[in-house]
């Protein structure tokens, strides 16, 4: 656990609360379960608290979050850039660049920067970052454990927990550690179904999302003697399966799931010519030093990065750089 306790920052945070009555809650592009999760846990308690308040993330957004609650503060993107606010909070995104400017740095405007990557780019007017954080959603519960621990409904619980659920990868994850078992397990008593949301968020798949993690098993190569693996979503797999970009999140921890691979990525055709590439390491490798060389980030062990190239090139590119991490 952290030695940081943050409580000088929750101060600042909930006196900044205080004195604004219009809230943005902000987090980074394609949101998942830790960003979404985060973000509805403060957006309820903002709005307990008889605040104006949205939550936006740029990109896409699974309908299953749509559920959860404090979902209907979710604003479309023309409500979000056009909603008069005095403070944005962020939440999991380590610069502004990754909300799409929907937080600006301090200079511009009352911002708290809520974050567990190590890179955080502390931005904030309040920064509480803490890189060892198993999830974004273990700083904002130390938050309303710090100022107002009654807030914890049990549909924020249901939030929180599910940030630490589908960041640790179900309990699985090496950022597992007695903190957001202790946390998972504090939340369970504050009323979050933990079955329920595991059942939901983990398990049960769509049958079209199973057809297409088919052809995307199918595409699975190995290199550098099976210590790296590479996967990959093509358009037209998403036509044939009758599915979206969305649908094969998480597919990247299946190649990390192979005996002996240390690294793996996974390709996504997001447009002609332009290619997502999640990356992820089994060990010490850092493949946030190699998605950070073109343009992206992340953490040691998972990071992102975006090519503007084709399928074939970008495999090249990230196995020659898988080649270098593995010495
Ligand atoms: P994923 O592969 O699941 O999309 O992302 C893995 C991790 O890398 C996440 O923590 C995510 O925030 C980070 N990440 C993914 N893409 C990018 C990117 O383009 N820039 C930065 N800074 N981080 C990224
Ligand atoms: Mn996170």
């Amino acid at each position: 656990m952290s030695a940081e306790r943050f409580e000088t920052e929750f101060s600042e945070m909930m006196a900044l609360i205080d004195r604004h009555q219009s809230v943005l809650v902000t987090g980074h592009i394609d949101p998942d379960g830790d960003c979404i999760g985060s973000m509805f846990a403060i957006a309820q308690m903002l709005e307990e608290m008889g605040k104006k308040v949205i939550c936006y993330a740029p990109g896409e957004i699974s309908d299953l979050f749509l559920k959860l609650p404090g979902a209907s503060m979710l604003a479309e993107r023309e409500e979000a850039s056009s909603f008069e606010h005095d403070l944005v909070i962020a939440v999991d995104s380590p610069n502004t660049a990754r909300t799409e400017n929907f937080a600006r740095p301090c200079e511009n405007e009352d911002v708290i920067n809520i974050d567990h990557h190590p890179t955080n780019e502390m931005y904030g007017c309040v920064n509480i970052v803490d890189g060892a954080a198993a999830a974004a959603a273990v700083l904002v519960y130390r938050f309303f454990m710090s100022v107002a621990p009654d807030r914890i409904t049990a549909g924020v619980a249901d939030c929180l927990y599910l940030g630490i659920l589908m960041d640790t990868g179900g309990f699985r994850f090496q950022n597992v550690d007695s903190e957001a078992l202790r946390i998972a397990s504090e939340l369970i008593d504050f009323g979050a179904r933990a079955y329920e949301l595991a059942h939901e968020y983990i398990y049960v798949e769509k049958f079209t999302t199973l057809r297409l993690l088919g052809l995307v098993l199918d595409s699975l190569r190995l290199y550098l003697d099976g210590r790296a693996a590479t996967m990959e979503v093509t358009s037209e797999m998403l036509e044939r399966t009758g599915t979206t970009l969305k649908d094969s999140e998480g597919f990247v921890d299946y190649g990390a799931a192979l005996d002996d691979v240390e690294l793996v990525a996974l390709f996504r055709e997001t447009a002609p010519g332009e290619v997502r590439v999640s990356l992820r390491s089994r060990n010490h490798h850092d493949v946030s030093a190699l998605a950070e060389r073109f343009g992206g980030g992340g953490h040691v062990r998972a990071a992102g990065l975006t090519l503007k190239t084709d399928l074939a090139s970008a495999r090249e590119t990230i196995v020659d750089g898988f080649a270098e991490l593995l010495g």
